[in-house]
């Protein structure tokens, strides 16, 4: 075998990276989890509509399952402070996904490291503790990974989330998803209608939905920290 071929296979062996993700240079991207596993993510995107938010959290409280909301900073009000108190008290999880929907394709780092600050900033107020984001999923699932976001590492943002089942497939959701799904919603009526009618049919088939980092197994928040 020659020595450079050799060093090469070497290395895979050394730099494990589950087969579900995708390392980037700073950071890493997940589509899914274990295929194998029943385990499903639940994620709801933007939150433009705090009434659906809450016929959401009471959804998901109905049927004692946890989801993942990706939230923008402009949504977060103070006015409703105790829909934001509940999504953590009930043990949901919360990510970043930018200030003002915008694409990150054509951001500077500045701007990108402003959109994720005042977001998180805007969380913390509105819960009126430091709650630390760590999950990052980009607006229209578009980035670019020479862009800005090869920086999400050093922002406190190593995971990046996008999904498996997707809008097109919002109408057909129960066939679409699969062990191991990421499935993307947001809290417009046609697609909470969808999940409250959904849900239970996955439930029934075994599914088990958990929050993003349950499904990929991510390490704690503070141990992310430490590691760094
Ligand atoms: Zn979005």
């Amino acid at each position: 075998m020659k020595p450079c071929l050799a060093t090469f296979l070497l290395l895979l062996c050394i730099i494990h990276i589950p087969s579900t993700a995708r390392a980037d240079c700073n950071y890493t991207t997940y589509y899914h989890g274990d295929c194998n596993s029943m385990k499903i993510a639940i994620t709801v995107d933007d939150l433009y509509e705090p009434v659906n938010l809450k016929r959401i959290l009471d959804l998901c409280l109905k049927y004692d399952i946890r989801v993942t909301f990706f939230t923008l900073g402009i949504v977060i009000h103070p006015e409703n402070a105790a829909l934001w108190q509940r999504i953590v008290d009930e043990g949901h999880e919360i990510g970043n996904h930018t200030y003002g929907h915008l694409n990150i394709t054509d951001m500077t780092d500045e701007q990108f490291k402003h959109q994720l600050t005042i977001t998180q900033d805007a969380l913390n107020a509105v819960l009126r503790e430091p709650y630390t984001m760590r999950l990052f999923r980009p607006p229209y699932g578009r980035y670019n990974r020479y862009g800005c976001v090869r920086k999400l590492k050093e922002l406190g943002y190593p995971y990046m989330i996008l999904w498996s089942v997707g809008l097109e497939d919002v109408q057909r959701t129960y066939k679409s998803v699969k062990g191991g799904s990421i499935i993307l919603f947001h809290t417009n009526w046609q697609d909470v209608k969808c999940l409250e009618e959904n849900l239970p049919k996955l439930l029934d088939a075994g599914f088990e939905p958990v929050t993003v980092s349950e499904l990929l197994d991510l390490p704690p928040a503070m141990e992310t920290k430490a590691g760094e």
